[in-house]
């Protein structure tokens, strides 16, 4: 196929509205075979979730006006926590479709995810789906594209992804609509690597767009600009249909496609590669490219992960998964870290709660590792006199008050698209964590846009499911990073008879650090098991740290675990019991102790710890 044969495309929508759907339909009358279940949502916790969390490349063939055209379609995720991948896809397209349910209208991810192609400069296609459903409003959502977006009505294509209605006139508009691919003026071969994942032998498997003026094959040696330590050798180079299908003939010009190397270690996701030093220069240069517009992504959110086991040797296997999901993640940060009660373990940065939550899952059913997830936490920041400003996440980090000018914490812009009734229970959801109402606008037939600033450390606990509890799943929302603004920070801690828990210390505001120790104390002291003397577990705040014990400030919440009384063990009925049920008993009874730890005279499980995890 030459270029101007060539559409490359993506498909934009907010969650659920029909883009896996449509992908789906698309290959199938293309002439793919498509199984009942969705061909493109491959991951577990992909059809688990009923979301996509990968973008896919599928290549299919459409015929118009009896010309054949190539059409590569990217599938992409359109949460608001995988929107780096969307940007990455997009990079590789000429244009998208603009993908609503006509049942819901223009949601919070929909108008992201627009101007995300709209400032990349792509052709979009609105594309109104589900319009088999009886309440399906196809005036009404022009109406709102028209206000929006101004996009015309009569651009607007009406289909059912479901029963493919419409569907053919869609590939028709890719191919008038989308501009073929336009190759950069390079000397050499240049590729824009947008994906990866692991492939056989473990090497890698790279997602990538012909972006240069000829063609790649195999045996070709690339390396990323800039780096030319990192020279990878090509292994096969082909098209993905979406199997990938090797091609002796390479990538052409415009094509997308991928590369398989040997290598495993590179990092060249997000990157262009070229086969030529000067090329390489002159790319990186020229800002009007669109892979240079891509904004860097950086983790809001951290958690540490520790191996299920207390296997010395675990660590390593462990450490292996989660680099090679990071491969096909790469928006996941990650560093060494250790805990008292659970080892060594990996602190890694995400881009929100529910990217968090899919990559402990997607660890959990890839490589079957248990694993232990700590809370969910955000960097503060001091300004400081010496060494002036710097970011910090953990409690050993903390830098006393009187060190400090200022503490920092990070300000999100919170857009709620919502009908108008919800937006007293809304507002209360967003006071409650600290945040206030800027400014609101009608779209239409009784839904609004509102916009809010809340602390971005109130958002990354279960915030995405307070809304939608809030708005009976009627509201949609998205948050972007505002500005960084002065807040009272203190830590907060929990002792067991005098020793801090370190799991549980904690950097948090002073006004919601009182209430969260109060139900810690309360929480934990359910939490664990019968002891054999009298204990305390009691919740610290402090903003300035004894250096000779630690964090540490006056108590509050105390609360005592349950203590045997007297030994009931021993009683007549007891006795008759079998010697092998006995032992039996006794066995599993030890086991278990062997997985406390002793903290202050205190027997503390380790799940007592993670089931508190789940509550802070
Ligand atoms: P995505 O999150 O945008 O990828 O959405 P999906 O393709 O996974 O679709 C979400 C839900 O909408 C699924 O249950 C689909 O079966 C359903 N759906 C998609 N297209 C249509 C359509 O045209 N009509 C109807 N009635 N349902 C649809
Ligand atoms: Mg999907």
């Amino acid at each position: 196929f030459p270029e101007e044969k060539i559409r490359n495309f993506s498909i934009i929508a907010h969650v659920d509205h029909g883009k896996s759907t449509l992908a789906d339909r698309i290959l199938q009358i293309c002439g793919h075979e498509v199984d009942r279940k969705q061909t493109l949502d491959t991951l577990d916790v992909e059809r688990e979730r009923g979301i996509t969390v990968k973008s896919v490349v599928a290549s299919v063939k459409h015929t118009v006006g009896g010309e054949d055209f190539l059409l590569n379609l990217i599938d992409t995720p359109g949460h608001v926590d995988f929107s780096w991948e969307v940007q990455r896809s997009l990079t590789a397209c000429e244009g998208v479709l603009l993908v609503v349910d006509a049942s819901q209208g223009v949601q919070a991810q929909t108008m992201a995810n627009f101007y995300v192609a709209f400032e990349l400069g792509l052709a979009v296609i609105p594309v109104l789906n589900k319009v088999d459903l009886p309440h399906a409003d196809v005036d009404k959502t022009m109406m709102e594209l028209n206000q929006m977006f101004d996009i015309e009505f009569e651009e607007c294509l009406s289909i059912s992804a479901k029963s493919g209605k419409g569907v053919t006139e869609v590939l028709d508009q890719i191919v008038r609509n989308i501009p073929p691919p336009k190759p950069i003026d390079v000397s050499g071969g240049a590729l824009w690597c947008f994906d990866a994942s692991v492939g056989g032998h473990s090497g890698r498997i790279n997602y990538v767009k012909n972006i240069g003026r000829v063609p790649i094959l195999p045996g070709d040696r690339f390396f990323p600009c800039n780096d030319k330590s990192d020279l990878m050798s090509i292994k096969d180079v082909g098209r993905c249909f979406p199997d990938l299908q090797a091609d002796p003939e390479g990538l052409l010009p415009g094509q997308i496609g991928y590369f398989s190397t040997l290598k495993a270690k590179s990092r060249v996701t997000g990157k262009v590669l070229v086969t030529d030093e000067k090329s390489g220069a002159k790319l990186t240069e020229d800002k009007s490219l669109p892979f240079n517009q891509l904004k860097n992504s950086t983790p809001s959110v951290y958690a540490s992960f520790f191996p299920h086991t207390d296997n010395k040797g675990r660590i390593k296997e462990f450490e292996k998964s989660v680099d090679s999901l990071i491969l096909n993640d790469p928006a996941v940060t990650s560093t060494r870290t250790s805990s008292p009660a659970f080892g060594s373990g990996l602190r890694l940065g995400f881009l929100g709660q529910l990217h968090l939550e899919v990559f402990s899952q997607r660890l959990r059913d890839d490589f079957e590792t248990d694993v232990i997830v700590t809370s969910p936490s955000t960097s503060f920041r001091v300004d400081a006199d010496d060494p002036s400003v710097f970011e910090f996440e953990v409690a050993e980090e903390f830098v006393p008050k009187n060190f400090v000018k200022e503490y920092q914490e990070m300000y999100s812009l919170l857009t709620v698209i919502s009908p108008v009734e919800y937006s007293p229970v809304i507002l209360k959801a967003v006071e409650e964590r600290r945040g206030s109402y800027l400014s609101s606008e009608e779209i239409g037939d009784g839904r609004l846009i509102f916009k809010y600033e809340i602390p971005h450390s109130e958002t990354i606990r279960n915030f995405h499911g307070v809304l939608k509890g809030a708005t009976s799943g009627f509201g949609s929302f998205e948050l972007e990073e505002l500005d960084w603004r002065p807040a009272e920070l203190v830590v907060l801690s929990i002792s067991i008879n005098s020793k801090i828990v370190p799991e549980l210390q904690m950097i948090t505001h002073k006004h919601s650090a009182e209430a969260l120790g109060r139900k810690l104390t309360k929480e934990f002291a359910d939490l664990l098991p019968m002891q054999d003397h009298k204990a305390a577990i009691c919740a610290h705040i402090t903003a300035e740290p004894d250096r000779q014990r630690g964090f540490w400030g006056s108590a509050f919440g105390t609360k005592s675990p349950n203590f045997k009384r007297e030994d009931t063990t021993r009683s007549k009925a007891n006795k008759k019991i079998d010697l092998q049920r006995r032992q039996k008993k006794i066995k599993a009874e030890k086991e278990r102790l062997e997985k406390l730890r002793q903290i202050g005279n205190v027997k503390v499980p380790k799940d007592a710890i993670t089931s508190l995890f789940s509550l802070i």
